[in-house]
C-alpha cells in the first residue's frame, strides 16, 4: 500500500545550518500519527516543510503525497493537494470574527453553497464556536482559538490534517476536549499527523508515533509500545 504521506531521507537547512538531519516517515490513509521530541528537535520544521511553509531551497530528500513529489510546491499548491496545517500558536486573525476566520480557511474554494454547509459542519462539531460566531478571534480563549484553527483547516476539506502542538498553553481539561475532537475527525476519515511536546497525551491519542531528537528520528513504533518503552518513559513521560 502506498503511504498517503512519505518523507524519504528528508533533511532541512536554514541557510548553512542543518536543522533536520534525517527523517524517514510514512503516514497511511486513516492513521493518526504523532511526532514527539524536545524543544528544537526539528518537529515544526518537518511539519512546515510538508505544508509548504518553509523556504523550499532548504529541503533535501523527498516529500511524497499520494505518491507525488510535493517538496517543491508552495503552500497554496500544497493545500490544493489536500493538506491543511494548523500552526503552532494558532495564528487566528485577531480582528476578524469567528465566522470570518472560518471563511478565510475556504479561500481556495469557489463553491459558495458548499462553504456555507461546511461552516455549519464546523459549528456542529464545535458548538462553542457557534455561540461565538460574531466574536472577534483575538478575544477567544486559547482552547476556543485552537478549535477555530482546526475548524479553519477543515474548511479546506483536507485529506491530511497537520497539527502543530495543539495542546500548547491549554488547561488539561481543554486539551482533553481538543484531542477528543481530533479523534472524532480521524474516525470520520481524516488522516492526521501531529507534533506534540505533551508526549503522554500524544501517545495516548495517536496510533503510531515517531520520536525526534536533534534533527533525527530515533524511534518509531505503535504508541502502545512507545508508552511502554523505558527510554521514552524516562525522557518524555517523566518516569
Ligand atoms: P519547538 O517545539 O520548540 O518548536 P521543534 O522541535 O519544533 O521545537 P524546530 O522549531 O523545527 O523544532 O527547530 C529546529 C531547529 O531549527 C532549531 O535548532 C531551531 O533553532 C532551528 N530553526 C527553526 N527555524 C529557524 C529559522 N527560521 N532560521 C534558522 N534556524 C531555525
Amino acid at each position: 500500500m502506498t503511504p498517503l504521506l512519505e518523507l524519504i531521507n528528508f533533511q532541512y537547512y536554514y541557510g548553512n545550518i542543518k536543522a533536520v538531519e534525517k527523517v524517514n516517515l510514512s503516514v497511511y490513509e486513516g492513521e493518526m500519527v504523532c511526532i514527539i521530541g524536545a524543544n528544537g528537535a526539528g518537529k515544526t520544521t518537518v511539519l512546515q516543510s510538508i505544508s509548504g511553509l518553509t523556504d523550499r531551497k532548504g529541503i533535501r530528500g523527498k516529500i511524497l503525497f499520494d505518491g507525488k513529489e510535493i517538496g517543491h510546491l508552495k503552500g497554496s499548491k500544497v493545500a490544493l493537494q489536500g493538506i491543511s496545517q494548523s500552526l503552532e500558536g494558532r495564528h487566528i486573525f485577531a480582528g476578524l470574527t469567528v465566522e470570518e476566520n472560518l471563511k478565510m480557511g475556504a479561500y481556495l474554494r469557489k463553491d459558495k453553497e458548499g462553504i456555507k454547509k461546511d461552516v455549519e459542519n464546523v459549528y456542529a462539531r464545535f458548538p462553542r464556536l457557534l455561540e461565538r460566531k460574531s466574536q472577534l478571534g483575538g478575544t477567544l480563549s486559547g482552547g476556543e482559538q485552537e478549535m477555530l484553527a482546526m475548524g479553519r483547516c477543515l474548511m479546506q476539506k483536507p485529506k491530511l490534517l497537520l497539527l502543530d502542538e495543539p495542546s500548547m498553553g491549554l488547561a488539561p481539561l481543554i486539551v482533553k476536549e481538543i484531542f477528543e475532537a481530533v479523534v472524532q475527525l480521524n474516525k470520520e476519515g481524516v488522516t492526521v499527523l501531529f507534533v506534540e511536546q505533551n508526549s503522554r497525551i500524544a501517545l495516548e491519542t495517536a496510533n503510531r508515533g515517531y520520536v525526534m531528537q536533534t534533527g533525527n528520528i530515533v524511534l518509531e513504533d505503535t504508541c502502545e509500545n512507545l508508552l511502554e518503552n523505558q527510554d521514552v518513559q524516562k525522557a518524555y513521560l517523566g518516569a
